[in-house]
């Protein structure tokens, strides 16, 4: 175990402004708190994060790094709080260690690949600091390193699995390839214990047979790039077991064929010497054709850059050569971890282009100093994206904003079109809640229902949309269809006649209609006027009925009998989804009218809207007036009394505030401690004294709205309150 003297020494060593008071007392707290656990290897527990951090220093990570890795366990495995920690070692490690207890705390077992690449997105998105990621990475090292002490084959299985297919990407997404290649060989070695032992022994053969080969290769190189006038650093190693065996695997090539099970690396001083050195090599040996790549001229994503090439080399051996700066060295080895060194040290503005990692370079390069570069480093790249669980644990990735209608879609076309709630991580949450990156949805469905036009207010999805609409334009025919017929019944009764499909029959051709029900389908879209058929049907009746002005709801006056049981019948099985309405035809589209913001509570009415179903006014709307002449667009719907789900309607006020400091504030609390939400604001007016504004209010119902009234009415600096029409 790494004392506490030599941790703090080797973080001095790099560091020199380190904060050592911080380190020592991080140290003796973790000591203390882990205290006298113990680890599957017998030894004290507390050796665990000492090693960790001891890899982050060797990372040349800042102080606060460090003291994570002391503290990354804490949390999960002590009595030690996250107000504790923040007391005694400030936010800034309060909150790193946090976030590493989150992301241990995924341990979700990635069954395909689609799903691991979801996965590792999610642990990108969660580390917010970058710092949280590489303590991750740091504490998962240290793991792999001891998981030979672990006694149960299963779990140790689980672990190398999900090293595999979780942490080393992950190391590799962000470019620490060092770290990469160990957690790989590790994993690889609990995966695949016989197919690493048959590399190794085939390795062992060739060594055998080739003996000092390396030197000789490394020499020959040297001289060959000394003729040539240049002075590089050529170094020699044998490529890991791993990594012969993927691409043994990749390549479906048998071990013989392989060029690469040496590699040899070559580091020159600038950009311009790689290609030299290239042209060189190239110019001595056979070149092995498709083995040259140039990652100078395009980098990979993590921002690795270096020259690619194949060769047969000194004594016919078939060789793989790297050729970078000392740079590009570095970073490939350390990724992130070199971005920070770099800034520290100062020389380096040279930035790689990172193609990903595009936002967190750009931050790197304005912060003015290292310790706010990773401070304020946010992986932004998956910040448009929220990822969720199913019950059983499958992860789906969704734009963010998503619902969880989005979710069920996502799950199956089924699951949403029967959806009928969601509990969100045990919690049954409204339909509209947006979801938040780790949540577990479990979808609650019913095979009585049927997907609402009003859900595509709130998802986001192409998928939940198109079958949105889908099934609304197949239910809009049936409502049509509906509505129609009782608008025909009712005007023929006004009348004193009956409908009858014989009488329709014979005028559908006047109206262009291939079939009655097209004819009938269209009166209840308001593209054709019930009365017009009705005077088709019957020339003689060539007088239309003159609507009472004032009068805005005829249906109920000359209502038949057959009208008034079948809107009865509509008034009982109506649920509107989120809006409740009564006198509608189930599902049938709904909107609200703009201009005078409908609340529940209102006396309202409906107009057939021409091709978009029923919009919905306050029965003291000027608006109506224009519908005067076509009482048959006219219905009567009411509000259903028990409205389901709060804050869902928009009421608007107009408002004369007072010009003076915090009345603004004060509009604002009234409204939020009356449970409503300011949704648009807009200043209309403004003088020295007051200015007028007019706010849209989510509130659940006009009573709502009128309790927001009277509360602004009651603040001293509010001069006026009024609900907006038109
Ligand atoms: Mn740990």
């Amino acid at each position: 175990m790494i004392r506490q003297f030599e941790l703090v020494e080797r973080v001095h060593s790099y560091d020199p402004e380190a904060d050592e008071d911080m380190l020592n007392r991080a140290y003796v707290y973790g000591l203390q708190k882990h205290g006298s656990q113990l680890r599957a290897s017998g030894d004290p527990y507390f050796s665990h994060p000492v090693e960790v951090a001891g890899i982050l220093a060797e990372m040349r990570l800042d102080t606060s790094s460090i003291v994570t890795g002391l503290l990354h366990d804490t949390l999960e495995d002590t009595d030690a709080t996250r107000d504790e920690l923040a007391r005694l070692f400030g936010e800034e490690i309060a909150k790193l260690v946090d976030g590493v207890t989150k992301l241990s705390r995924l341990e979700v077992q990635s069954e395909t690949t689609k799903e691991a690449e979801n996965l590792r997105k999610l642990v990108l998105a969660m580390s917010s600091d970058i710092r949280v990621l590489l303590v991750k990475l740091a504490d998962r090292l240290h793991n792999m390193r001891t998981l030979h002490h672990i006694k149960d084959p299963a779990r140790r299985r689980r672990i190398a699995r999900e090293t595999m297919d979780l942490y080393a990407p992950l190391a590799s997404r962000i470019g620490m390839e060092r770290v990469k290649r160990e957690l790989e060989e590790l994993a690889f070695a609990e995966l695949n214990p016989d197919g690493r032992a048959s590399v190794q022994a085939r390795l062992g053969y060739l060594r055998e047979k080739g003996e000092q080969i390396i030197p000789q290769v490394e020499a020959e190189l040297s001289e060959t790039l000394k003729d040539g006038g240049l002075t590089a650093q050529v170094s020699g190693r044998e490529k890991t077991p791993y990594s012969i065996w993927r691409k043994m695997q990749q390549k479906n090539v048998s071990f013989e064929q392989l060029a690469d099970i040496m590699a040899f690396r070559i580091i020159v001083s600038d950009v311009t010497e790689c290609y030299q050195a290239l042209g060189l090599l190239h110019g001595r040996y056979q070149v092995l054709p498709q083995r040259f790549k140039d990652y100078i001229s395009v980098p990979k994503p993590n921002g690795y850059r270096s020259l690619h090439t194949g060769v047969i080399g000194p004594h016919g051996q078939r060789i793989e050569i790297q050729i970078r700066t000392a740079e590009m060295q570095e970073q490939s080895e350390r990724g992130v971890a070199a971005h920070w060194i770099y800034k520290q040290g100062g020389p380096s503005t040279d930035a790689p282009q990172y193609a990903w990692l595009r936002s967190l370079i750009d931050i790197l390069d304005k912060a003015p100093d290292a310790a706010e570069f990773l401070e304020h480093t946010k992986l932004e790249m998956f910040q448009d994206q929220v990822f969720c669980f199913t019950p059983k644990g499958n992860l789906i990735s969704l734009p963010r904003g998503a619902t969880p209608i989005d979710f069920a879609y996502a799950v199956h076309s089924q699951v949403g079109d029967t959806c009928v709630g969601a509990k969100i991580n045990g919690r049954m949450l409204p339909l509209r809640t947006q979801l938040q990156n780790g949540d577990q949805i479990e979808i609650v469905t019913s095979k009585a229902q049927t997907p609402s036009p009003t859900w595509e207010r709130f998802v986001v999805t192409g998928k939940a949309k198109a079958a949105i609409r889908r099934f609304v334009r197949v239910r809009q025919r049936e409502q049509y269809l509906q509505l129609g017929r009782s608008l025909l019944d009712k005007t023929f009764h006004e009348e004193g006649y009956e409908v009858t499909d014989k009488g329709l029959d014979g005028v559908k051709a006047n109206f262009k209609q291939a079939s009655v029900d097209d004819l009938i389908a269209n009166v209840g879209a308001g593209l054709i006027g019930s009365r017009e058929v009705l005077t088709a049907v019957y020339p003689g009746l060539k007088q239309p009925r003159k609507p009472g002005g004032a009068d805005v709801v005829p249906i109920s006056r000359a209502r038949s009998k057959a009208g008034r049981a079948r809107e009865n019948a509509a008034k009982q099985d109506h649920s509107h989804g989120q809006i409740a309405i009564t006198g509608l035809i189930p599902g049938m589209a709904v909107h609200f009218a703009r201009c005078c913001h409908p609340l529940p509570g209102d006396r309202i009415v409906g107009i057939i809207t021409t091709g978009k179903g029923v919009t919905i006014h306050t029965i003291d709307c000027a608006t109506l007036e224009s519908f005067s002449e076509s009482p048959e667009r006219w219905i009567d719907v009411g509000w259903d009394a028990v409205g389901e789900g709060a804050a869902a309607y928009t009421g608007r006020l107009k408002i004369t505030v007072a010009n003076q400091p915090g009345s603004l504030s004060s509009l604002s609390t009234v409204i939020a401690r009356h449970e409503g939400n300011i949704s648009n604001l807009r200043i209309v007016n403004r003088s020295m004294d007051f200015f007028d504004m007019v706010i849209d209010v989510e509130v659940s119902d006009v009573k709502h709205l009128a309790d927001i009234t009277a509360a602004l009415r009651a603040t001293p600096a509010i001069n006026a309150v009024e609900r907006a029409r038109n």
